[in-house]
């Protein structure tokens, strides 16, 4: 039995998914034409509270889109030194739409209204890049699945009102928050000019991000999207995969957290593991002991068909997700018990 827990995008569509996705009713949706495409994106920007949603094909995409949005050339968004704009959407930022990124040394990904203050650069003072928006990740990746306190985001947003500057929500994993918190999507939608949510990673769509802001600023999204070459035609057919699971996948989450939070008890009484991360939705990062050889170890679990990925500096991840199964489960737990 393979057992992959390198990350919640290796799902593969449910049958009830794929069914749903065969008998979509579909148009062009460069020409907005695609019923389901657009009952998706009225779905989502209704769900939020918000004027209008877009659909893209990847989360970095939507991200990428948001960043052009709010921003001129040379300006510059504050983010974690976390935040997967600046990590992980391969340099995007500065290709896109050449901005800089400055960094803010948070807590697993996170930080607070006065650490945005110390980061906004006077906007008279004209040698440095003027600051234009802020950027935040909930739940965070790098940061381990990490929940924002619902407060500080809050004190975030007099600080982005306060200096005029955009406020944005890379919400790939905002699902895993939601159900983890008394928040509702409308509590975000209210908060975030922007918001971008992943269908592919808890959610277990094969693909697909969707965009969601209000009217004014949204009306460059398209043409953004177009530039970076994310205009689709039947595209119906991969956003009933998304209907699908804003119906079926979403409350399930639940489990996924609970099954990560078992995996973290057994890490904690290994000897071989210095420090597990606190759990809070279905991110699992751990350290290893400094005398304990990462590759031997990855071997070592592999050599069971378990499968996980190493971060870099003896951190190792798991996340656990829709295809990672009850059995599955039992298996992994055993197997880590007799290390
Ligand atoms: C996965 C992810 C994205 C989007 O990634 P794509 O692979 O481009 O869909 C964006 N932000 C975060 C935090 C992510 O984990």
């Amino acid at each position: 039995m393979r057992i992959d827990l390198r990350s919640d995008t290796v799902t593969k569509p449910t049958k009830g998914m794929l069914e749903a996705m065969f008998t979509a009713e579909v148009g062009d949706d460069v020409y907005k034409e695609d019923p389901t495409v657009n009952e998706l994106e009225r779905r989502l920007a209704d769900l939020f509270g918000k004027d209008e949603a877009l659909f893209f094909p990847t989360g970095s995409m939507a991200n990428q889109t948001a960043l052009k949005l709010h921003t001129n050339p040379g300006e510059q968004v504050i983010c974690d030194k976390y935040a997967h704009i600046y990590n992980y959407e391969g340099g995007g930022a500065s290709f896109n739409s050449g901005i800089s990124c400055k960094l803010i040394d948070g807590d697993r990904g996170m930080f607070n209204a006065n650490q945005v203050v110390a980061a906004i650069n006077p906007p008279d003072f004209y040698h440095s890049p003027l600051t234009s928006l802020v950027e935040v990740e909930n739940t965070t990746n790098k940061g381990g699945g990490a929940c924002w306190d619902f407060e500080e985001l809050k004190q975030i947003r007099k600080i982005c009102d306060n200096h005029n500057l955009g406020y944005h929500l890379d919400g790939a994993r905002l699902w895993n928050a939601l159900v983890n918190t008394n928040e509702s999507p409308q509590d975000y939608g209210q908060l975030f000019d922007t918001i971008s949510v992943c269908l592919s990673k808890g959610l277990g769509c094969p693909m697909g991000s969707v965009l969601i802001g209000d009217k004014e600023l949204m009306e460059g999204a398209i043409r953004v999207r177009k530039i970076l070459g994310g205009g689709m035609r039947q595209i119906g057919y991969v956003a009933a995969a998304g209907l699908y699971a804003l119906d079926h996948h979403v409350d399930r989450l639940a489990e996924d957290h609970h099954k990560a939070k078992e995996i973290g008890k057994i890490l904690e009484q290994m000897s071989i593991i210095k420090k597990v991360e606190p759990i809070e939705t279905n991110i699992i990062i751990f350290e290893l002991e400094s005398h304990v050889d990462e590759t031997e170890f990855l071997r070592q679990l592999s050599d069971h068909d378990i499968h996980i990925i190493g971060m870099g500096s003896n951190k190792l991840r798991m996340v656990t997700h829709l295809d990672y199964t009850d059995e599955m489960h039992e298996r992994l737990l055993d197997i880590l018990d007799q290390f």
